[in-house]
């Protein structure tokens, strides 16, 4: 475990690397998840993250419950915990509609369309993005939940 150097006097970041610390160091709703209705498997050979994902999604589609197991650097476990503190409760397609703006978010930067959304402590990951070795990390299980969600191939790979 190796957590990113993000060197800055600012205050705000500094906020945001003791939030991700945090979830790194005592992950939110870590372990297995018993009768999970979706999972899937994330593997980030680039860095060594593995995380497996479970929710519990209603007959109704609101996603009761998620968990997660795995071994990674801190931005994947971190990213893997905020990403289960940020879904439990949400429909489904809500949950998609965060894959979609925390993956934009990553790569290009502020997504305009999905800017509505309040993406609470997920912005803590913004820092990330100055390192593009490590957006895999930061992203692997948001592809994870959206493989879960969609019933594809139960592993995603960043590579
Ligand atoms: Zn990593």
């Amino acid at each position: 475990m190796s957590a990113v150097d993000i060197n800055s006097g600012d205050e705000l970041r500094d906020l945001y690397r003791e939030l991700i610390l945090d979830h790194a160091r005592s992950p939110r709703h870590f372990g297995k998840l018993d009768g999970a209705t979706h999972s899937a498997d994330g593997i980030n050979p680039l860095c060594g993250d593995k995380l497996h994902l479970y929710l519990l999604v209603d007959d109704r589609g609101k996603i009761e419950d998620a968990r997660f197991e795995g071994s990674g650097c801190a931005i994947s476990v971190a990213s893997a915990s905020l990403l289960t503190d940020t879904v439990i409760g949400l429909e489904t397609v809500n949950a998609l509609d965060y894959f979609d703006a925390v993956t934009k978010r990553m790569t290009h930067g502020h997504d305009e369309k999905k800017g509505h959304l309040d993406l609470g402590k997920i912005v803590a990951l913004d820092g990330v993005r100055e390192f593009p070795a490590r957006v895999k990390c930061a992203t692997l299980a948001w592809h994870a939940l959206n493989s879960a969600l969609n019933n594809q191939s139960s592993t995603v790979t960043t590579e």
